[in-house]
C-alpha cells in the first residue's frame, strides 16, 4: 500500500480521535479504544469510517486513491444480500430484498402458476 504513510500523516495531523500515546498505547484512537487501525502491523486495505467521513475529504488526492484502492463504491454496488430460499432453504444472493426463492424454486413456481392458469382457462372453455 503506497499511500499508507500519507494516511498515517493525515491521521496524526488531522484526526480528532488520534491521541498519540494514551493508556500506554501508542497511536491511540479514542474511538476504537485501541491503536488506530492505520498504525497496525497489518498491511491490508484497512478501513475506518470516521477517517473516511471526517478526515480523508481534506486531502482530495489521497481520498481518490484510498477510494479506488479499496473499491469503496463498487463494493457497495456489488454487495448482494444473502437470503435463504423459503422453499428449499438453499442460500443464494438475492438481486433485491423482495426475492424469496432461489432461482430453481422460482422457475418451479412460475411453471406451477402457468399450469394453474392453463387449467383454469380450460375449465372456462369447457
Ligand atoms: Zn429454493
Amino acid at each position: 500500500m503506497q499511500n499508507k504513510n500519507r494516511i498515517k500523516w493525515l491521521v496524526k495531523n488531522s484526526c480528532a480521535c488520534y491521541l498519540g500515546a494514551k493508556h500506554g498505547i501508542s497511536n491511540y484512537c479514542c474511538l476504537q479504544d485501541s491503536p488506530c487501525v492505520f498504525f497496525a502491523q497489518d498491511d491490508g486495505l484497512l478501513r475506518c469510517t470516521y477517517f473516511e467521513n471526517g478526515v480523508l475529504p481534506m486531502d482530495e488526492k489521497l481520498d481518490q486513491e484510498y477510494t479506488s484502492e479499496r473499491n469503496v463504491e463498487s463494493e457497495f454496488k456489488t454487495a448482494q444480500p444473502r437470503v435463504n430460499c423459503q422453499k428449499c432453504a438453499a442460500t443464494f444472493s438475492a438481486h433485491s430484498n423482495r426475492q424469496k426463492y432461489c432461482e430453481k424454486c422460482r422457475d418451479k413456481n412460475a411453471n406451477e402458476k402457468t399450469k394453474l392458469r392453463m387449467r383454469q382457462m380450460r375449465k372456462k372453455q369447457a
